[in-house]
């Protein structure tokens, strides 16, 4: 097993097409990272067959895509790379089904690390695993791949069972693009953890309750509804789009001097050290294990606390606000010249 995190980055001179030159790859699901590698793969001249249930909505499309369509366990049975781009909630159900077709020297092939790295899935000692993880939806994957750009993406072995899991795994990389952009290497352990500790604690979970504090604070303190949208939500994506541009820095020296001060001594007013030790017991569910089991769970139960707390979400006054807001946002917008109107916080 190889758990050292690296930073080695690899680009297209670092990876031999060849490699998958006399290779089978099934591609299991056509979803989006499904379709994205399958046709990627096909492109560069890699033989792929997508493996889907006799009865998925799936089918025509990869037929569509002048692709071979066969079930999970057939495609398995006639590649050598199995690439497993099902949800990650099924995919422990759908390797039940293929794991009889693994031989030695063959190799399973993930874009998340989630199953393996808690053990839902147990290959045999005798496949390579690995994974190249895109970082980036899969319509970026192929309209990259089709416009000859790339998609940074992830890559990490887990086991090296055949000695070759690296360069086959960069191969892979290189098929679907991923090496034009550069690809990180990184370990199993170390994407998935990451992964779940930035969606929940940033991405996803974070900012929306930070989003949601801000709007109610206004809202409780008499400020009108559709001014707290504007302030705590709407001019996220302005503030958002700096940072991902030129980090904090470009933001910081595009909003105005008062934005840039009262921003430096409040923010941490905000996110203060009780937030941070919450942040951390956050990690820790993820790293002990504790969420895994209880995701997994919550799915075997029927996911009925996972639908009560989307309903919940969805019914946030927050949101028919904003509805009401973009309906007029998008009247203006249409009915307007092509005016730049990107605007960063002003002082009041
Ligand atoms: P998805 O939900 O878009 O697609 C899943 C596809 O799997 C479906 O279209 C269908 O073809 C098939 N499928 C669904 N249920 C099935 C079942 N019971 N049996 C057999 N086939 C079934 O999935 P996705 O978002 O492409 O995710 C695939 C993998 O890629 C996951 O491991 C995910 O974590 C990873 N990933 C996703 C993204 C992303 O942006 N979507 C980015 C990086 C990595
Ligand atoms: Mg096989």
């Amino acid at each position: 097993m190889t758990d050292e995190p690296d930073t080695t980055i690899y680009y297209d001179d670092d990876a031999d097409e060849e490699r998958l030159a006399n290779t089978t790859v099934a591609v299991l699901g056509y979803g989006s990272q499904g379709h994205a590698h399958a046709q990627n793969l096909a492109d560069s001249g890699v033989d792929v067959v997508v493996g889907l249930r006799e009865d998925s909505s799936s089918r025509d499309a990869a037929e569509a895509d002048g692709l071979r369509v066969a079930t999970p366990k057939e495609a398995a049975s006639e590649a050598s790379i199995v690439s497993v781009l099902v949800p990650d909630t099924v995919q422990p159900a759908v390797y039940d089904d293929v794991e009889p077709e693994l031989e030695p020297g063959d190799t399973l092939q993930f874009a998340h690390g989630f199953n393996i790295h808690y053990g839902q899935i147990e290959p045999p000692e005798d496949v390579d695993v690995t994974m190249v993880a895109p970082k980036s939806p899969g319509h970026l994957v192929r309209r990259n791949y089709e416009a000859d750009e790339g998609t940074p993406g992830l890559l990490a072995v887990y086991r090296d069972a055949s000695g070759e899991a690296k360069a086959e795994a960069l191969a892979y990389a290189k098929a679907i693009g991923c090496t034009r952009a550069g690809v990180v290497e990184t370990t199993f352990r170390e994407e998935t953890e990451t992964d779940l500790f930035g969606e929940q604690a940033v991405l996803c979970g974070g900012i929306t309750e930070l989003i949601k504090a801000g709007y109610e604070t206004l809202v409780d303190a008499g400020y009108s509804p559709e001014m707290a949208y504007f302030e705590c939500l709407n001019e996220m994506k302005l503030i958002v789009d700096l940072m991902y541009e030129g980090g904090l820095g470009e933001m910081w020296d595009s909003v105005s001097d008062t934005a840039e001060y009262g921003g430096l001594t409040r923010g941490e007013v905000v996110v203060d050290d009780h937030a941070r030790e919450n942040m951390e017991r956050v990690l820790e569910a993820v790293q002990n294990g504790d969420f895994a089991r209880e995701w997994i769970l919550e799915n075997q139960a029927g996911r009925p606390g996972y639908r009560q707390r989307r309903q919940a979400e969805k019914s946030h006054d927050i949101e028919e606000v904003g509805e009401k807001l973009r309906d007029l946002f998008a009247w203006a917008e249409a009915s307007e010249s092509s005016e730049e109107k990107a605007e960063v916080p002003a002082d009041d």
